[in-house]
C-alpha cells in the first residue's frame, strides 16, 4: 500500500488545526500508520478520526459539568454491575441512557433502600446528558431547599428559581433522609411545578411515595407534587443489598432480619409497579424487602407512567 506523503500528513495535520479538532489531530498520526500499513480500512480510519475527537469533546464536556453542576462524583453506566442488583431491568437503564426521557421532558425516580445504586445511576444518567451537551445540575433534596431558603431571604427566589428551572437535567437525590420545613417543601413545589413538563428531573428516595407527605410535611402539598412528578415518569424500583455492604454479608443479615425489616417496609405498591410494567409486557422483579406504596389518589396520574416502556 502506498504509504501517506509527509507534505499530505502536514496538510491534514493543518486542516484538523484549523478545524478546531486537537482529539483527531492527535490521534491522526497513529491512524494514518494504520491505514499505510493495512491494518485499517479507510472507513475504519476515518471512524477512529471522528472517534477520538468525539471522546475528547465528551472528556471536555465531562470536566465543565463536572466544574458547574455539582455532581459528587463521576460514576458511570460501565462501571455499574447489574448482576449485583437483579431487580434492575438492564434494558430499562441501558434505554434511559440514550436520553429519550430527556428529549420529551419526562422524570426518573430510583426508589429503594440504602446502598442499592440510586444516586450512582442518576449521576451516571446526568452524565451522559451532560456529555450529550445538555445542561444539568445536581442537588440533595435538603442542599436545593437551602439554596431556594437562602434566596429567598436574599430577595432573589424568583432569580434562584430560574437558575435552577434552566438545566435539561436537575438530579434531587436523598429524597426522605432528612424532614423538610414547611417553608422549604414549599419552596420546592414551585421548582418542581416550573420544571413540570419544562425540563427532567431526576430524583431518588429511600421512601415509598406514601411517606412524601411525612417528608414534605403536608399531605396535600405532597400530593399534588407527587402527581406533577409522575405524571410523565419512569420509575426505577431496586429491590436489592446495599452495595456498600456486599463484604459484610453477615452484618447485613443481621440489619436486615425480619424484625429489623419492617419498619422499612412497605406494602401496596407493587401495584403501581404492575401498571407501569404493563406497557411493555415485561415479567415483575423479583420480590423483596422494599417496594412502592402509592394510595389511590395518584391512579389516575399512575396509569399515565411510562414505567416500562420507557424508549
Ligand atoms: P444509594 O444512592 O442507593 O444509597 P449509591 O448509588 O450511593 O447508593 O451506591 C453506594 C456505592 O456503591 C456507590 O459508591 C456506588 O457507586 C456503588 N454501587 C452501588 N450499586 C452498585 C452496582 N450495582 N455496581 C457497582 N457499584 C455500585
Ligand atoms: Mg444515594
Amino acid at each position: 500500500m502506498k504509504s501517506t506523503a509527509p507534505s499530505r500528513r502536514d496538510r491534514i495535520r493543518s486542516l484538523l488545526a484549523d478545524l478546531k479538532m486537537p482529539g483527531a489531530l492527535e490521534a491522526v498520526d497513529s491512524v494514518l500508520s494504520g491505514l499505510d500499513s493495512g491494518a485499517l480500512t479507510g472507513a475504519e480510519a476515518i471512524e477512529a478520526l471522528l472517534s477520538a475527537q468525539i471522546e475528547l469533546r465528551n472528556n471536555r464536556r465531562l470536566e465543565a459539568a463536572m466544574r458547574s453542576s455539582r455532581l459528587p462524583a463521576v460514576k458511570t453506566l460501565e462501571g455499574f454491575d447489574f448482576s449485583f442488583q437483579p431487580s434492575i431491568r438492564r434494558e430499562q437503564i441501558e434505554s434511559l441512557h440514550e436520553l429519550g426521557f430527556v428529549e420529551r421532558k419526562e422524570n426518573v425516580i430510583f426508589l429503594g433502600p440504602p446502598g442499592v445504586g440510586k444516586t450512582h445511576l442518576a449521576i451516571s444518567l446526568a452524565i451522559a446528558a451532560a456529555q450529550s451537551g445538555r445542561r444539568v445540575y445536581y442537588g440533595t433534596l435538603s442542599d436545593l431547599i437551602t439554596s431556594l431558603e437562602e434566596a429567598q431571604t436574599a430577595g432573589k427566589l424568583q432569580q434562584r428559581l430560574k437558575v435552577l428551572t434552566h438545566p435539561a437535567v436537575l438530579v434531587v437525590d436523598e429524597i426522605g433522609y432528612l424532614p423538610t420545613s414547611r417553608t422549604g417543601a414549599m419552596l420546592f413545589f414551585q421548582l418542581m411545578a416550573r420544571r413540570y413538563e419544562t425540563a427532567s428531573t431526576i430524583l431518588t428516595s429511600n421512601k415509598g411515595f406514601e411517606e412524601w407527605g411525612e417528608i414534605f410535611g403536608d399531605e396535600v402539598m405532597a400530593a399534588a407534587l407527587i402527581d406533577r412528578l409522575l405524571h410523565h415518569c419512569h420509575i426505577v424500583s431496586i429491590r436489592g443489598n446495599s452495595y456498600r455492604m456486599r463484604h459484610h454479608t453477615e452484618l447485613y443479615r443481621t440489619l436486615h432480619s425480619p424484625e429489623a425489616e419492617t419498619e422499612g417496609q412497605l406494602h401496596g405498591g407493587d401495584q403501581a409497579a404492575r401498571r407501569c410494567r404493563r406497557t411493555d409486557g415485561s415479567s415483575p422483579p423479583p420480590s423483596g424487602t422494599f417496594s412502592v406504596a402509592i394510595s389511590g389518589t395518584f391512579s389516575i396520574a399512575i396509569d399515565n407512567f411510562h414505567g416500562g416502556a420507557d424508549e
